[in-house]
């Protein structure tokens, strides 16, 4: 009732259930599949009396610091914040290990204690996955169902409970591996292993500390634009970037939902800067949980927007666009890359998970399906994601028949019914 399957069965009308409060409490005849995140809807109702007596503008605060959290918890880069700080305070916090010197290989490689730190990241990195994750999903995909053209991007879509089911499933495998590299890391650089961070400011001049946060920001973005692209080529896409693709609706969970050798070789891209030059370690977290912060902001399908004092910052409907249409909007923080290379979304192109290479498909060229199913997929948008409540991308009759579109598309209808 009410669900309504896509021809690829992965996307249905209104997340194929009824808004928790027309459901009398009775979930399970609604959505029976105990992974489908039931536990936030099972306690909406406790949840919701508590929230009501909290001031709105501390439920914002609450909102905005769950998702900061949950950025921070999500790869275990808390730890590293940790083992940095306790290192400036209170230097190496295990003696310096001579490598010619120690028994075992395990010490040799810097990575005693190894069990400790791989114990504490995977906990937390856990605990604030499904915790914040859950919060955010409640706050806005339960509490907020029936009213989905207020804050969703795309209001007329939800993914299916399979699907979300599959992206947390997904998303917690992924974040082991996270957990697990990142523990590694901060073992090794506890252990006094090889950095390139530094602890004291006036190791190197002041101006260079202010200048980091500029390099590293535009570094690891510029970086992952391109790696991003790269996995864009059809042998990658197909092979591992796809999987992230699945959720055409994504969701706060979507964030790790990524192929495990890709989510590798991002990390590795992002972290490369503290083994190549001299940074302290203040700027380069700074700048970590910022990334999260819009990683998070970028994949929660809510119509969240930049601050005006991000001018470089696309707002979250730009990442949705990405998840919508596939190869265009690259970027993540700065979306002047797209422009610069071309793969920033037009009014006047036609994008779809088969066009690849970042430019669609001039609209004269596009078949008559084509059009018919972007004209749809356009029409889905929320108003709201955008500024000014205004569609940019929506196509009139007057902006087809400028490009003479509407007698192309009646004349490739004709012949079909021929
Ligand atoms: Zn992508
Ligand atoms: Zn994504």
């Amino acid at each position: 009732m009410g669900v309504k399957k896509k021809k690829n069965g992965e996307s249905v009308q209104n997340g194929g259930i009824k808004p928790h409060h027309e459901t009398n409490g009775s979930l399970k005849e609604t959505f029976p599949d105990p992974f489908a995140v039931t536990w936030a809807e099972k306690y909406s109702a406790g949840f919701e009396k508590v929230w009501s007596k909290i001031p709105k503008f501390l439920g914002a605060f609450i909102v905005t610091s769950a998702i900061c959290t949950m950025g921070l918890g999500i790869s275990g880069d808390w730890l590293l914040i940790l083992v940095h700080s306790l290192k400036q305070y209170r230097g190496n916090l295990v003696e310096d290990v001579d490598i010619n010197n120690v028994d075992g290989l395990i010490e040799s490689l810097r990575l005693k204690n190894f069990s400790y730190f791989w114990l504490g990241a995977t906990a937390v990195s856990y605990i604030i996955y499904y915790g914040i994750g859950g919060f955010l999903h409640w706050y806005f995909y339960v509490r907020q169902r029936d009213r989905p053209h207020e804050w969703k991007c795309q209001p007329t879509k939800f993914m299916s409970p399979e699907l979300e089911r599959h992206e947390i499933i997904f998303g917690s495998l992924t974040l082991f591996l996270n957990s697990t590299a990142t523990a590694m890391v901060a073992c090794y650089i506890s252990n006094g292993g090889y950095s390139t961070i530094y602890y004291n400011i006036s190791d190197y001049p002041t101006w260079w500390f202010f200048l980091q946060f500029v390099v590293i920001f535009v570094y690891q973005d510029y970086a992952t634009y391109l790696l991003h692209r790269l996995y864009h080529v059809p042998f990658l896409y197909k092979h591992f970037h796809k999987m992230h693709h699945k959720y055409k609706q994504p969701t706060a969970f979507s964030v790790t939902a990524i192929h495990p050798v890709e989510s590798i070789h991002i990390q590795l891209t992002l972290i490369l800067p503290i083994f190549v030059i001299p940074l302290h370690w203040g700027p380069f977290y700074i700048v970590a949980l910022y990334t999260y912060y819009h990683g998070i902001i970028d994949h929660s399908g809510i119509n969240f927007k930049a601050y005006w004092w991000q001018p470089w910052q696309p707002d979250a409907i730009f990442h949705d666009n990405h998840h919508q249409y596939f190869h265009v909007n690259f970027a993540f923080n700065i979306y002047f890359w797209d422009i610069l290379h071309g793969t920033y979304r037009r009014k006047d192109r036609v994008y779809t998970e088969d066009i690849f290479y970042g430019r669609g498909k001039e609209l004269t060229e596009a078949t008559a399906e084509e059009l018919k199913t972007d004209i749809e997929e356009r029409k889905s948008e929320n108003p709201k994601a955008y500024r000014g409540d205004k569609l940019v991308y929506i196509l009139t009759d007057k902006d087809l028949q400028e490009q003479d579109i509407k007698t192309t598309v009646i004349k490739k209808k004709k012949k079909k019914y021929y």
